[in-house]
C-alpha cells in the first residue's frame, strides 16, 4: 500500500486532504513522495513560522532533545521558565499555564475564568459570551465555545454556559451581558471564520465595558499571535490588554506547544492540582519555541512581515480572479471569482500549497518568506485563477 492507501485504511477519516503526501521541506519549499516541489504559503496552517526546518530552530531542538527530552510537571525545567518568562517580559502578563494545543491553552483560559468567578461571586456567575462566526477548537467545551451552529452537533450533551454575540455589534454584546456574565472571548482576527478583522472601536469598547464590569476579557490569539499579524501579537493593534491570552499554533515553530497566560488580576487562581497535563511544558517544544521568540520578537523582524504583507495584498489585486482581499501583516484573505476550495486544490496541483477559510482562499505563509518567494505564489494563484475562469 502506497501512503495515500494506508492512511484511508487506518487513520479516522476526519479530514478532506489535498492529494500530496509531503515528505520533506526547506524554508518555504515542500517536497513531496515523488520529489514535486511546492511553494508553501499555509506553514501548517501558520504553525511553521520560520518555515520548513529552519536551521537555527532545528538545531535548537536537537541539542535539547539530546540534552533531556522530558520531565514530569513535578520538576523544574529550565527551558519552560525561560519561555515562560519571555512570554511575561514581552506580553506585560503575569503567569502563563503550558500545554499542547490551542484547544487545550483556551479550555485553560476557560478554567481560569470560571474559577476566578466562582471564588469571588460563587457557582452561578459561569457565563462566557463568545462571538458568532469564532472557532476556538475541537474539544467538547471549546466546540461550545465555537460560536457557529455546524460545530454544535452530534457530541450531545455540549458543555453549558455559551452565549453568542454578533461580532461588532456592541448592543448584541451588551444584550447577551447579565449578572451571571463571568468573560468574552474573542479572536481580534477571526481565522477560521474567514479572517474578519474586527474593529478597533468595537474592540476597545468590549475591553473598557469588560474592566467596568469585572468581566473578564479573554483574547485567543491561537493562530494571530507570534507576529502572524506584524505585531508580536494582534491584540496590540487595538491598544487593548486581555485578562486571558491563550496562544499556540506559531510558537513551537513545528512542535506542538499551546499556553494560556494571564494578567495579575488572575496570577493567584489556579492552585496546586486545579490544573495539570503530562506532555505540557515539554523542555524539547519550549526549546524551540524559545528560539522562534528570540527570532520574531523585534521590532525590525515584525515590521518586515507588516511589509511583506502590504507587498502581497498590492500584488493580489493585481490580479483579475480576486475580487478583495482581509488582511493583517501576513494573515491574508482573498475573496475570488469562482469557488475556493476548488481554486485550492487546483493550486496544490500546480505546486502552490494553499488553504481555505470559509470560502475565501487563505494564506498564512512561514513569515520568514522572501518578496520574491511572494511573487511566485501570486504568480501560481493567478495561473490557476485564469485555468478556472477560463
Ligand atoms: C487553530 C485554532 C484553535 C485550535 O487550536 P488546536 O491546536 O487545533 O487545538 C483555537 N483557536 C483558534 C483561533 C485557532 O485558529
Amino acid at each position: 500500500m502506497n501512503t495515500k492507501e494506508k492512511d484511508l485504511q487506518y487513520i479516522m477519516h476526519t479530514y478532506g486532504r489535498y492529494d500530496v503526501a509531503l515528505q520533506s521541506g526547506k524554508g518555504v519549499i515542500a517536497y513531496d513522495e515523488d520529489g514535486k516541489r511546492y511553494l508553501d504559503v499555509s506553514s501548517g496552517i501558520g504553525v511553521n513560522s520560520l518555515g520548513y526546518c529552519d536551521e537555527g530552530w532545528a538545531k535548537a531542538v536537537s541539542a535539547q532533545a539530546n540534552t533531556i527530552q522530558h520531565m514530569s510537571n513535578y520538576f523544574y525545567s529550565p527551558q519552560a521558565s525561560d519561555l515562560a518568562e519571555k512570554l511575561c517580559r514581552l506580553t506585560g502578563l503575569s503567569k502563563v499555564c503550558f500545554g499542547n494545543s490551542g484547544a487545550e491553552a483556551n479550555e485553560c483560559a476557560i478554567k481560569i475564568a470560571r474559577k476566578y468567578s466562582f471564588d469571588k461571586y460563587g457557582p452561578d456567575h459561569n457565563e462566557i459570551i463568545t462571538l458568532k462566526n469564532s472557532f476556538h477548537g475541537r474539544t467538547v467545551t471549546t466546540l461550545a465555545a465555537t460560536g457557529q451552529e455546524v460545530f454544535h452537533n452530534y457530541f450531545f450533551p455540549f458543555t453549558q454556559g455559551f452565549k453568542y454575540a454578533e461580532p461588532n455589534n456592541l448592543d448584541d454584546l451588551k444584550n447577551n451581558i447579565d449578572e451571571k456574565t463571568c468573560a468574552v472571548m474573542l479572536e481580534v482576527v477571526q481565522g477560521e471564520g474567514g479572517v474578519n478583522i474586527l474593529d478597533k472601536q468595537y474592540v476597545q469598547t468590549v475591553a473598557t465595558l469588560c474592566e467596568k464590569n469585572d468581566i473578564l476579557l479573554i483574547i485567543d490569539e491561537v493562530q494571530t499571535g507570534v507576529g502572524r499579524t506584524g505585531k508580536l501579537f494582534a491584540h496590540e493593534h487595538y491598544g487593548v490588554t486581555p485578562d486571558l491570552m491563550t496562544v499556540a499554533k506559531g510558537l513551537g515553530g513545528g512542535l506542538p506547544i499551546g499556553v494560556c497566560l494571564c494578567g495579575d488580576k488572575l496570577k493567584t487562581v489556579m492552585s496546586p492540582s486545579t490544573h495539570g497535563t503530562t506532555f505540557g511544558a515539554n523542555p524539547v517544544v519550549c526549546a524551540g519555541a524559545n528560539y522562534v521568540l528570540d527570532t520574531i520578537a523585534n521590532d525590525a523582524f515584525l515590521s518586515d512581515v507588516e511589509e511583506k504583507g502590504r507587498f502581497l495584498e498590492e500584488k493580489l489585486l493585481q490580479l483579475s480572479g480576486v475580487k478583495s482581499v482581509r488582511r493583517l501583516g501576513l494573515m491574508v484573505g482573498i475573496e475570488i471569482e469562482g469557488d475556493a476550495h476548488d481554486a485550492a486544490a487546483k493550486c496544490v496541483a500546480n505546486g502552490l500549497l494553499i488553504i481555505t477559510a470559509k470560502d475565501l482562499l487563505r494564506m498564512l505563509p512561514p513569515l520568514t518568506i522572501t518578496k520574491d518567494e511572494l511573487l511566485e505564489a501570486v504568480n501560481i494563484l493567478d495561473k490557476t485563477l485564469k485555468e478556472i475562469t477560463a
